[in-house]
């Protein structure tokens, strides 16, 4: 745990609702890391992939001292560390330094990169890249994963085609009794501005049919909650 470990930090927001996941609608605060080793076609944070001059470089104890502080202030328990990748970072400090005062950090990561202070963490959400991102499969790292983890895991995946689907089945085989399984509707739409509530509705309705087709159980199917309401508007 090295509290002098540097992370760069693309933005911090909050409070907020996370919108996907076993929290979703949860108050909360993001921390998103700067940079990612993957470059998914249909990315919603694409603003995140480099270290450029929105970054904002941090030693693990003063990010720590910020969050903490920023916390206390807005009446919130919960951190969400999202990127970018936040794996490409040691963050064992920093949750350390959180759990010390009574805030929970939960994580979001593609599964790329799998630090051993990921299990510090109280939440661990894995959201391997199907093939419509382009992106390598992730497979042996998460399996791997699963059998040797005791954190509270979920596996999400963004749905986009029928190949997705497919790609989300092969997961949910590994994932049985071990981690709980989403389906997000993905999001094509990420250049857009104002509403997409309506595409995002119907596109929903699509994937639960096709879904429910299939003989995967448990499963959940859900939308962005965060872009149902806000659409692509970034930091909310
Ligand atoms: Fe974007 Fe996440 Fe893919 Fe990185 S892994 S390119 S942040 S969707």
């Amino acid at each position: 745990m090295n509290k002098e470990s540097i992370i760069f930090i693309q933005e911090i927001f909050g409070p907020t609702i996370q919108g996907e996941g076993p929290n979703v609608g949860k108050k909360c605060i993001f921390v998103r890391a700067a940079g990612c080793d993957f470059r998914c076609g249909w990315c919603d944070s694409k603003y995140a992939w480099k270290i450029d001059e929105n970054s904002q470089k941090y030693k693990s104890f003063d990010l720590a001292k910020q969050i903490i502080n920023l916390c206390h202030e807005k009446c919130c328990s919960q951190v969400i560390l999202t990127g970018g990748n936040p794996c490409l970072y040691d963050f064992s400090y920093f949750i350390d330094q959180l759990h010390k005062n009574n805030i929970k950090v939960d994580i979001e990561t593609q599964g790329s990169k799998i630090p051993p202070w990921l299990n510090n963490c109280d939440l661990i959400v894995l959201s391997p890249k199907p093939p419509s991102s382009g992106q390598p499969n992730v497979y042996n790292n998460i399996k791997v994963f699963l059998n040797n983890t005791i954190t509270k895991v979920a596996v999400k995946i963004p749905v986009f085609s029928d190949l997705d689907i497919e790609f989300l089945k092969e997961y949910h085989k590994i994932c049985v009794n071990k981690a709980s399984v989403y389906a997000m509707v993905g999001n094509d739409n990420t250049e857009k501005e104002g509403s997409i509530s309506s595409e995002i509705l119907k596109k929903y309705e699509i994937i639960i049919e096709k879904i429910l087709k299939e003989k995967i159980d448990p499963i959940y199917i859900l939308p962005q909650l965060h872009v149902l309401l806000w659409g692509n508007k970034q930091g909310v």
